[in-house]
């Protein structure tokens, strides 16, 4: 079987990793501490001589050469003779008594010049204890050492594994129920700055998602309504007219084909957002007459509205052509229209203007109506936003007609707005480039 490091559960892994360091760690010190120790040390003996003669020299006419030989002596281990007195020096006895092995001596001998121009010879000597028997000693360590690395090793894979494991297996938890629709969950990472920022991240995400999730229902609420009120009319007067074929009123075959038109609209107001959110649709860009266009429009909901009592009155001052998706703008100007008489309470006069400013045109449509509350106005734009739940509407309204208008414009690179007072009115307005 392969023995997959990718798969193992962090803190496994954090311990393979320690250990692997640690073995580095105790090789290294293997390879120092028996190996080249021996080397070393004489290596560091022939340098302490080098010194040694190096200060020699510099004090060799000095009166504190005494002192300095003795200093070497009683601390470097150094003895220095002259060479003429030199004898090989005999191993201490003491020592040799503790340690079974033969002792090792360095010799150098180097000329040094007097004050007299004369010459003296010098042999410094240095001894070198045997390593062997500091071999074993550290051998017997680096098996203690080992002992004590691996435990620490361990102890620690499991602290560190605890402090970066837990919180992430604590938002795995919380990811896992978000996925399952539980979107008041709480992430609570802690400990790392990493880990914040994801749990920080992810509380946004569970925040927008449920957003998402409550507009959705939401929205599924008022269709499923906005669609069994007329499904229920049509069928009750289509009731009548199997039960009683004679007596068909012009009146009920006008609810039925209202009610049919309140469901197509509906329909399509649905299926055009998600066309248009899907990135799906594409512009017909063709120069058409925006004016006549709006004119055209402003009649004909005006000729259904009048019997209302609602006046449209559109005023503008000249024939504007632009460059746009003419079905689309329409849509726009239409949903924007429809919106105001909805909205419009007892003053049923709206306002349709044209402006031309320098190479734009601006299209605002004025009602008198209830107005929107200033912290209201930043979310109509929103899908599904309504700001009364359960405004009664005389045209079927799905929380969809200014989303739609903000991503009209935005596919027109086209700028949009609203200005409003509450209880004085609205004006919403957008500006094309004209050609
Ligand atoms: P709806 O189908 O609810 O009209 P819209 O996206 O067209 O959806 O509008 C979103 C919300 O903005 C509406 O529910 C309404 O509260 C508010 N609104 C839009 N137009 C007007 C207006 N002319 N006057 C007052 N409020 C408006």
């Amino acid at each position: 079987m392969k023995f997959k490091l990718k798969k193992l559960k962090l803190q496994w892994k954090v311990f393979a990793y320690m250990l692997g360091f640690c073995g580095l760690l105790l090789f290294i010190l293997w390879l120092f501490q028996t190996v080249f120790l021996n080397d070393m040390y004489k290596y560091i003996r022939k340098k302490e001589i080098k010194n040694a003669m190096e200060l020699v020299e510099e004090n060799i006419n000095s009166p504190n050469l005494q002192t300095i030989l003795q200093y070497l002596s009683d601390n470097k281990d150094i003895l220095i003779t002259p060479t003429n007195e030199f004898k090989p020096p005999q191993p201490n006895i003491n020592r040799d008594k503790r340690d079974r092995h033969t002792m090792e001596v360095i010799t150098e001998t180097k000329e040094f010049k007097l004050q007299n121009n004369k010459t003296i010879s010098l042999t410094f000597n240095a001894m070198i204890t045997p390593v062997s028997a500091t071999i074993d000693t550290l051998r017997y360590q680096l098996y203690i050492i080992t002992f004590i690395m691996i435990t620490l090793s361990i102890f620690l894979a499991f602290l560190i594994a605890k402090r970066v494991a837990k919180p992430i297996e604590v938002i795995n938890d919380s990811a896992k129920a978000l996925s399952k629709g539980k979107y008041d969950i709480e992430f609570t990472g802690e400990g790392f700055l990493e880990i914040e920022e994801l749990s920080a991240t992810l509380n946004t995400a569970a925040t927008e998602l449920s957003k998402v999730e409550s507009l959705r229902r939401e929205l599924m609420a008022n269709i499923s309504h906005d669609l069994r009120t007329p499904l229920s009319l049509i069928y009750s007067y289509a009731e009548v007219m199997h039960d009683f074929p004679k007596e068909i009123s012009p009146e009920q075959t006008k609810v039925i084909m209202d009610e049919t038109t309140r469901l197509t609209s509906l329909v399509n107001d649905v299926l055009d957002i998600s066309k248009l959110e899907n990135g799906k649709q594409t512009l017909n860009l063709t120069s058409f007459n925006l004016t006549n266009s709006i004119i055209e429009t402003t009649n004909r909901i005006s000729s259904l509205v009048k019997k209302d009592g609602y006046s449209l009155s559109f005023l503008y001052n000249e024939e504007v052509y632009v460059t746009a998706d003419e079905v689309k703008i329409i849509q726009a100007f239409y949903n924007l229209l429809i919106n105001a008489i909805n909205y419009s309470n007892d003053n049923k006069l709206i306002t349709i203007k044209q402006t031309v400013i320098g190479n734009v045109v601006k299209i605002e449509v004025i009602d008198n109506g209830e107005g929107i509350l200033d912290e209201d106005l930043p979310y109509i734009w929103d899908r599904y936003y309504k700001v009364d739940k359960s405004h009664k509407r005389a045209i079927t309204g799905t929380g969809l007609g200014l989303s739609i208008v903000k991503k009209i414009m935005e596919m027109h690179g086209g700028s949009y707005g609203v200005d409003s007072t509450l209880g004085e009115g609205s004006t919403f307005w957008f500006i094309l480039n004209k050609n």
